[in-house]
């Protein structure tokens, strides 16, 4: 008998994790399987950024910031984006628990019931979910089979209702690079339509092939959004941020102090030393952990190369993402099936975020399932 003090509100029929399940269930039964399935790096915070957190547990600082976050760490963003961008005018900068907490404020800030939000499909699930949960309708725009910035498709994809666009570059899952002259062609879409552009950067420093180019180096009208997640491995200790039009920024702190309330005061105080720490050694041993990959997946299975991130999106044999992934699963090797990610599941993300040899022999499994 349902009871009406276990009743869920409507809106959460509108979340589904049942694809990703269905791979954790399955992986829970492999005994030391190779994991190609994390979105996370492999190597661990680099020691100087987990000092600071150390010492600044030690040092009292445990107890809630302001809610956009110290302005230790606020005035050295600031600083790191007029470095970057020129900017002279004082944006307003909100700390958030990891980028998600910066999409989930957004999303809540900025869609009404029946809003569209378009964005490249395949795309980072949350979008969908949180657009979904928004009340909003996603409009994901079709990419394949190379992934790049189809700006055409973007605008056939705007219509009256379109609220905002959502640009993800490098991107999760298929490590996709824009480059500049997409992210102009882009703006001058949105300029014309005067919408906002989310621009999800938590991949910016994975970029492998060229300078990274930010959406906000090219319109002003940019939410930008980056974290620590991924950077500098913290992803337990859920640190992000966000910039961008000082009304919106207002709205998303106030609802901040009603929801997380600030990011953890610690990882704060760590998030000052990470944005001083050189990463690129450890982009570097991504780099050749990609190219191993399009070596060796570009010539069997077709994969296109991918330019960021640690993921690669390859096309399935028998373009049945599903059925090759359990065939993968039953040798060992775990991978997503590409409909988590998107309205089609003819592919599947693999991360190559583990050790060399792993991936080798991952790899080596892959092509051969494929043969
Ligand atoms: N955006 C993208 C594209 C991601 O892949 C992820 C994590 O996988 C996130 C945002 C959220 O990361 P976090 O909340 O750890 O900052």
């Amino acid at each position: 008998m349902s009871r009406k003090s276990h009743a869920i509100a409507d809106r959460m029929r509108l979340l589904d994790a049942s694809g990703i399940r269905k791979v954790f269930d399955l992986a829970a039964k492999m005994t030391d399987p190779i994991n190609l399935s994390i979105g996370q790096p492999d190597f661990d915070v680099p020691p100087a950024i987990k000092d600071a957190a150390i010492e600044a547990i030690r040092a009292g600082q445990n107890k809630y910031t302001q809610t956009e976050g110290t302005f230790k760490l606020r005035s050295l963003l600031e600083q790191r984006c007029r470095a970057e961008f020129g900017w002279t005018d004082g944006k307003a900068y909100l700390v958030t628990s990891g980028v998600s907490g910066a999409l989930m404020l957004a999303m809540l800030t900025l869609v009404n019931p029946g809003d569209e939000v378009v964005f490249a499909d395949p795309y980072f699930v949350m979008y969908a979910h949180l657009v979904n949960l928004s009340g909003g309708r996603p409009v994901p725009v079709n990419t394949y089979d190379d992934f790049r910035l189809d700006v055409q498709a973007f605008a056939d994809a705007i219509t009256d209702k379109t609220r905002l666009l959502i640009v993800n570059s490098p991107a999760n899952p298929t490590g996709a690079v824009y480059g500049e002259r997409d992210l102009r062609d882009l703006a001058e879409i949105a300029v014309k339509r005067d919408l906002l552009v989310i621009s999800d950067e938590i991949y910016n420093l994975f970029c492998y092939d060229q300078p990274f180019v930010s959406m906000a180096a090219v319109y002003e009208n940019t939410l930008l959004m980056r974290g620590f997640s991924k950077s500098y491995a913290m992803t337990g200790w859920r640190m992000g941020w966000c910039t961008g039009p000082r009304p919106i920024l207002e709205k998303m702190t106030m609802l901040q102090q009603y929801s997380f309330v600030c990011a953890p005061s610690m990882a704060q105080a760590a998030g000052l030393e990470a944005l001083d720490t050189d990463m690129s050694s450890y982009v570097a041993a991504y780099k050749k952990k990609r190219d191993m990959v399009d070596s060796v997946l570009g010539p069997a299975m077709g994969l296109v190369k991918p330019g960021g991130a640690f993921y690669a999106f390859v096309p399935a044999p028998g373009g049945d993402a599903t059925r090759f992934v359990a065939k993968a699963i039953e040798n060992n090797v775990l991978v997503i099936p590409g409909g988590v990610f998107s309205t089609r599941d003819t592919h599947f993300r693999l991360s190559y975020a583990t050790s060399d040899e792993k991936l080798r022999k991952g790899l080596d499994i892959l092509v051969g399932l494929a043969g």
